[in-house]
């Protein structure tokens, strides 16, 4: 059923694949396992894209392949993963999986709580969720099975879902976060079909653990295309109470500049390859709350420095539920705040104590985003960029005088 492409027609050079991704294949299958390259990174070495990671989907059992690697950990408890590492990378390897049947749980809305049968390579290729992502590379033999015509999909530049969208959203609402995801970093126009039911459909997101849609959201946002999506999903009105992280970003009457300023630099950064921080872009998510709560107090007599602490903690506590931010994040992102105010102290020895912050980086990044978008002056965050550059008695000269 599957047509079998050569490597005149998919293009993908073995050498541009991950050699650690390719000697797990030659090991499972010189053990005699079916064994290919599978999902995101067929996908987008077919369209010409380095894939971020690899994913090996083999006919062994998580035992078997553990068993064959000796750095691999079997990961999970309903549908066992194993781990392969290699060096610096991790290769997930996982067990053909089959399609969901009558035996499939569901909650009451359709959704699919429970799928954990493995299965032959069909059922694993029509379980999943557009055709561009049912594609099977073998490194071996240099050629990919394609179950449904996801070549041609790449080539022609169209989204298109297995099977019926309707259904496989009720099944798995995430996949209309994904159709936005994957068309915008692939630019693909989606298939009508793709398109047409989401905006009906959103309101299942609600249904949906938070952190699985909060884990999502996360790709979106580190994407490289942030901008995009977000302008998508609020015209297919997936935010809205569905989506509480896309609503902090869209709904800032105050600091709307500076938080598309901060997305626009995180897909600078995610294209150029540099790292990028869900701390940080928290930060950037919620600072002019912070700074309309901390107007507020020093308006009501309270002192700044004390303001700010507890502004921040006020408002970390009305949103870091709400957005499943986790404690670590929390820490990290008070203290690029609490660095804001020091920057403008630029006399006497302040500055070079803030030569010696740790998050100096991060708080300083978050400065030029504060200049860029005007809330903070220009001039400031120019002062800082040469203080940090010019030598020791240049320092000095730069220092302003004690007021
Ligand atoms: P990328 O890694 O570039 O973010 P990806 O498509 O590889 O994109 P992953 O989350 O890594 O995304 O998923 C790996 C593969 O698993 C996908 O290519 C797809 O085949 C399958 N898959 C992932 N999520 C779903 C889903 N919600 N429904 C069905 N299949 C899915
Ligand atoms: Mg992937």
């Amino acid at each position: 059923r599957a047509e079998l492409i050569p490597v005149e027609k998919h293009g993908i050079r073995r050498e541009d694949v991950s050699s650690a991704a390719r000697r797990v294949c030659e090991t499972l299958q010189g053990a005699g396992h079916k064994t290919y390259i599978v999902g995101g990174a067929v996908r987008d070495h077919i369209a010409g894209i380095v894939p971020k990671d690899y994913d090996v989907a083999t006919s062994a059992t998580p035992d078997q392949v553990h068993r064959l690697f000796r750095r691999s950990r079997i990961i999970g408890r309903r549908f066992q993963i194993v781990h392969v590492m290699f060096g610096p990378e991790t290769i997930e390897v996982s067990t053909f999986r089959a399609a969901h049947d009558a035996d499939t749980v569901k909650d009451a809305h359709g959704r699919v709580l429970r799928d954990n049968v493995w299965g032959s390579i069909e059922e694993d290729a029509d379980r999943r969720d557009f055709t561009i992502n049912a594609l099977y590379y073998d490194p071996t033999a240099q050629t990919v099975l394609d179950f449904h015509h996801g070549v041609q999909d790449i080539q022609r530049k169209t989204l298109r879902m297995i099977g019926d969208p309707r259904a496989r959203y009720r099944e798995d609402p995430v996949r209309m976060l994904r159709a936005m995801r994957l068309s915008a970093k692939l630019g693909l126009r989606l298939d009508p079909l793709v398109q047409a039911p989401i905006r009906e459909m959103a309101d299942l997101i609600e249904n949906v653990p938070s952190a699985r849609v909060f884990d999502e959201m996360l790709k979106l946002l580190f994407s490289g295309h942030a901008i995009e999506c977000v302008k998508r999903l609020r015209e297919d009105g997936l935010h809205h109470g569905l989506l509480p992280l896309l609503d902090v970003i869209l709904e800032q009457p105050l600091g709307e500049k500076f938080v598309m300023a901060a997305l626009a630099n995180t897909d600078e950064r995610v294209r150029a390859g540099k790292p990028v921080s869900p701390s940080f872009l928290f930060a950037t998510l919620l600072w002019h709350e912070v700074l309309a709560d901390w107007e507020a107090r020093k308006k009501a007599g309270q002192v700044s420095q004390p303001a700010l602490y507890d502004a921040m903690d006020e408002v970390l506590d009305r949103q870091a539920e709400k957005l499943a931010i986790t404690k670590r994040i929390v820490g990290d992102i008070k203290e690029i705040w609490a660095l804001q105010p020091r920057f403008e102290k630029r006399a006497g020895k302040a500055p070079y104590r803030m030569l010696e912050q740790p998050r100096l980086r991060a708080a300083y990044d978050f400065l030029l985003l504060r200049a860029e978008s005007g809330e903070a002056p220009k001039e400031l965050a120019e002062w800082w960029t040469e203080f940090q550059d010019v030598n020791h008695e240049e320092r000095a000269e730069m220092l302003l005088p004690d007021n």
